[in-house]
């Protein structure tokens, strides 16, 4: 699951299409982490580097999955389908987040 959710993301351009549409980009003063293109970013960044800072579960815990971005992207990527493996990742403890990050763990579960 791992590798067809890299795969997937690496098909974005970051291209930014997809950002108007989502409901939660205004959420946390326009930051990246709140919308489709920062989410699936911070993902890349998890699977590729093992990255994940207390921002990217923010960021991926507060997406809606409405699949509005979707809609918008040339490349047909399944923004919502993405976020909602990796999720799946993180507590089914695929990904291990750092200590720091897993005290956020209580709230979001
Ligand atoms: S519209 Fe698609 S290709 Fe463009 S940034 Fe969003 S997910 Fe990536
Ligand atoms: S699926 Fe998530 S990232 Fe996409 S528009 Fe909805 S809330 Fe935003």
């Amino acid at each position: 699951m791992r590798w067809k959710i890299f795969v997937e993301i690496s098909r974005c351009s970051f291209c930014g299409f997809c950002e108007h549409a989502c409901p939660t980009l205004n959420y946390g003063d326009f930051r990246r982490q709140y919308g489709p293109r920062g989410r699936i970013q911070a993902i890349l960044f998890a699977l590729r580097e093992n990255l994940i800072s207390p921002e990217t579960i923010r960021g991926v815990y507060t997406c809606l999955e409405c699949n509005a971005c979707s809609l918008h992207c040339p490349a047909k990527i399944n923004i919502a389908e993405i976020i909602r493996k990796f999720r799946y990742l993180v507590s089914s403890g695929s990904i291990t987040p750092r200590p720091k990050v897993r005290k956020l763990m209580p709230i979001i579960q």
